[in-house]
């Protein structure tokens, strides 16, 4: 089984041969077909399973059909794992001219603010900053979103991050949202989330 028998647009077949991903792993074999389908979708993988491209490769698929601002937004628990879900997308969507900013704690909020303002198609964020710009920039809203992916999500709820991901999942409208979430582990909090964020998810664990 090949990345070119997955579907996708020529840009992303390129882009993993040039990055050396001679076949899906086996976290990106269970997710990216029901993802491509447009199925919400629970995956249970660790880091290092390939995971970030399982959902970087579906979201990168639809945006090259539709390509608009804010189209999707990607919450991590740290800022170095933002930047690493940022290179992700970067070295997979470079090609099909996709724009890309992580908005996460401890850097400048102006900066941030003028990088919103030049549309970028994907967000990578830590849940406290981005909703501090979703209250604060003007002219910066996530209506439109049409990917929310909450990675490592266990990290996320162990850091204390429920209480603004429920205020984000309220501001994102659910009518024309697909959301992804991944986590190392299924506890009965990440069980609550799921099913307080997601639709008819297909789970996906390896
Ligand atoms: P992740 O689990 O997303 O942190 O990915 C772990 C590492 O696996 C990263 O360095 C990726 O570049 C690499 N990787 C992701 N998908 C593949 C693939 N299909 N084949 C080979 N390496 C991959």
């Amino acid at each position: 089984e090949s990345f070119s028998e997955l579907n996708l647009v020529p840009e992303l077949i390129e882009a993993c041969e040039n990055l050396k991903y001679s076949k899906p792993t086996p976290i990106q074999a269970e997710a990216i077909p029901p993802a491509l389908e447009g199925k919400d979708i629970i995956g249970l993988a660790q880091t290092g399973s390939g995971k970030t491209a399982a959902f970087a490769i579906p979201i990168l698929n639809q945006l090259w059909h539709d390509q608009q601002p804010y189209y999707a937004c990607v919450l991590a628990p740290t800022r170095e794992l933002a930047q690493q879900i940022k290179e992700t997308f970067d070295s997979l969507g470079g090609a099909m001219g996709v724009r890309t900013t992580c908005i996460v704690g401890g850097m400048n909020m102006i900066d941030q603010a003028r990088d919103l303002m030049r549309k970028p198609h994907i967000i990578i964020a830590t849940p406290g900053r981005l909703m501090d710009h979703l209250e604060n920039t003007k002219g910066f809203s996530m209506r439109k979103l049409k990917f929310l992916v909450m990675d490592e999500a266990d990290r996320l709820l162990d850091m204390e991050f429920g209480p603004v991901l429920d205020r984000i999942l309220k501001i994102i409208p659910t009518q024309g949202r697909t959301t992804y979430l991944f986590s190392a582990t299924m506890t009965s909090k990440i069980d609550k989330l799921q099913r307080a964020s997601l639709t008819n998810p297909v789970k996906c664990a390896v």
